[in-house]
């Protein structure tokens, strides 16, 4: 929930403006702003005061009691120019919040967490606990000094910067990446650790089994073994015991969920222990192990039991580490201009330390790369080699970021990359403005009704199969945008595609032709097909072609709703 704060009738106005584009908003009037910041900070994880930042600084401070519980705090001036993230930028939010923020009421978010400022990333910000003295830490990242990455396999962090590396001096402070516990190096002036989430703990439970017999189960299996709690992903178990309340009161309190296997799918996974016991109870030779082992893994903890004074033991416990997954973003920059990049791609740029593109691409994005970023770029053709490159990056350990103009799965790389990619890695994908969109908005509403984007390359396609298609879209009325119309190699597939769409619709029918939107040279025109110059056409350009109630009105292209054109 986010608590809104305002003192004066603008401030009120600017609160219920977020209220109505941002949700979850809930406006505080209690009297006096004192009170209504109390009361909203006890209730709210995140607070937006449209006060002065002196006023909510003063208002705060008795408050304030620890950066990882309190809410995050933005203020808003009363003329809605700046979202200032003031406290709690990263565990409040507040940073994220500021854009928000600012997004909603035209303001700019002001960000002065360093981190976020200056390109180095938030150790906090992965979702993984962090432990040891990350402040410090952060501060030897910040200042250059060296620092030594101590990871024990490949990891899908972002790309930290140069003064960061495994060869770093041994009185260097250390960012560790484990799971397993330990000293820290002493000769190290600080050290912070993350804990990835690499264990899977599998756990079986007779009916009431109590919680502490359960959690102590788990809790003395990964310290025994030497393993972080922090680094348990889920605890696994049979559909039979899905709402058994021991096991989800000890996912709780590991801060995880509970996952439930079906038994035959369990009972298919090879296990060292396997035992009749819970074959009769539930279906499977084995709950614990073979619910770790289910996703494959590496057995770090055999099946254990309980051990309670003076009764049979009522739990069971097996633990496994499966490989650190990587991460393979597919992000989509839109037409080229800056503005039409998504905040999402933009910080899936940010979240990786790979990034794979053609060169044109990479120029477009290259200064809102984090430094260090690992670049791989290539030039046009070897689409194929290119995404096999970004899967196997991803498939060690690493954060890619695949890049491509418009949307990435629009003829480009996320078909290629995912017919690679195997169940091993994380795929994320990031929507892009494709350039039958960008298009449609410069010529006016052509899109208005059912439409199809076809490809006129025949380079990867037979010409027979672009011809039964254009045909299939003519005599089915769609609106048709064709990408890759034209180039110096091949220009008779085009004025022959608006030939066949012509046997349907009247030499009048708008088109429109739309050359590299967004960018410096971009122009565009409504015109028919009896009139379109194809020479005008080149492969930076879309023509999307209207369908048999397409009009010209006022100079755009407007492709009615329905069938019904009125005027
Ligand atoms: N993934 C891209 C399309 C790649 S195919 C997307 O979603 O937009 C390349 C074709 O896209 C080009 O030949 C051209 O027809 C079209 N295209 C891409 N960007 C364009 C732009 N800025 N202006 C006009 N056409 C563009």
């Amino acid at each position: 929930m986010i608590g809104l704060i305002a003192a004066t009738a603008a401030g009120r106005r600017a609160a219920l403006d977020l209220a109505e584009s941002v949700g979850g908003c809930v406006l505080y009037e209690e009297g006096t702003v004192a009170a209504s910041l109390a009361r909203a900070w006890e209730e709210c994880g995140q607070l937006v005061c449209f006060l002065a930042a002196g006023a909510v600084v003063r208002l705060a401070a008795p408050l304030l009691t620890d950066k990882r519980g309190d809410p995050g705090v933005v203020c808003v001036d009363e003329g809605r120019r700046f979202a200032v993230a003031l406290l709690g930028g990263h565990g409040g939010g507040a940073n994220a919040l500021a854009g928000v923020v600012a997004a909603a009421l035209g303001a700019t978010p002001v960000v002065t967490t360093a981190t976020d400022a200056t390109g180095v990333p938030g150790l906090d910000t992965l979702g993984w606990h962090t432990e040891g003295d990350l402040a410090a830490v952060t501060r030897a990242l910040l200042d250059g000094d060296p620092v030594r990455l101590a990871a024990d396999a490949t990891y899908p962090l972002p790309a930290l910067p140069a003064n960061v590396g495994a060869d770093a001096p041994a009185d260097a402070p250390v960012i560790a990446v484990t799971d397993r516990l330990g000293q820290a190096d002493p000769a190290a002036p600080a050290t912070v650790t993350l804990r990835p989430r690499t264990l899977v703990v599998g756990v079986g439970a007779s009916r009431g089994a109590p919680v502490e017999e359960v959690l102590g189960l788990v809790e003395a299996a990964l310290a025994d073994a030497g393993l972080s709690r922090h680094s348990v992903s889920c605890l696994a178990t049979v559909d039979a015991k899905a709402d058994e309340p021991a096991l989800l009161a000890a996912a709780t309190a590991l801060g995880v969920e509970l996952v439930a296997h079906p038994a035959e799918r369990l009972a298919a996974v090879p296990v060292p222990n396997p035992s009749s016991a819970p074959l009769a109870a539930v279906g499977t030779p084995s709950v614990a192990e073979a619910a770790a082992l289910v996703g494959g893994g590496e057995l770090l903890v055999a099946k254990r039991k309980s051990a309670p004074e003076g009764r049979p033991a009522m739990a069971t416990v097996a633990v496994v580490r499966r490989a650190p997954r990587g991460r393979l973003a597919l992000v989509g920059l839109g037409p080229g201009s800056r503005d039409l990049l998504t905040p999402r791609a933009r910080a899936e740029l940010r979240r990786a330390s790979v990034v794979v593109g053609l060169d044109q691409y990479l120029d477009q994005v290259r200064d809102l790369l984090r430094p260090g970023t690992r670049i791989e770029e290539t030039g046009l053709g070897a689409e194929e080699a290119r995404a096999r490159s970004a899967v196997r990056l991803a498939a060690e350990g690493h954060a890619v970021a695949l890049i491509g103009s418009g949307d990435a799965g629009v003829y480009a790389m996320a078909s290629p990359a995912l017919a690679e990619a195997g169940p091993d890695i994380d795929v994320v994908g990031v929507p892009g403005v494709t350039a039958a969109l960008a298009a449609s908005s410069l010529l006016g509403a052509p899109l208005g009704h059912d439409h199809v984007s076809i490809s006129l390359s025949d380079l990867h396609t037979p010409w027979e199969v672009i011809e039964r298609r254009v045909r299939a879209a003519a005599e089915a009325d769609l609106v048709v945008t064709f990408y890759n119309p034209r180039s110096r190699g091949r220009d008779w597939q085009l004025p022959k595609a608006l030939g066949l769409l012509a046997e349907h619709r009247d030499p009048a029918t708008p088109v429109g032709v739309a050359h590299a939107i967004s960018r410096p040279d971009e122009w565009s025109t409504v015109t028919t097909l009896a009139e379109l110059d194809v020479t005008t056409v080149d492969m930076t350009t879309v023509v999307v072609v209207g369908n048999t109630a397409t009009r010209a009105v006022a100079g755009r292209m407007v492709t009615p709703r329905g069938y019904r054109w009125q005027t």
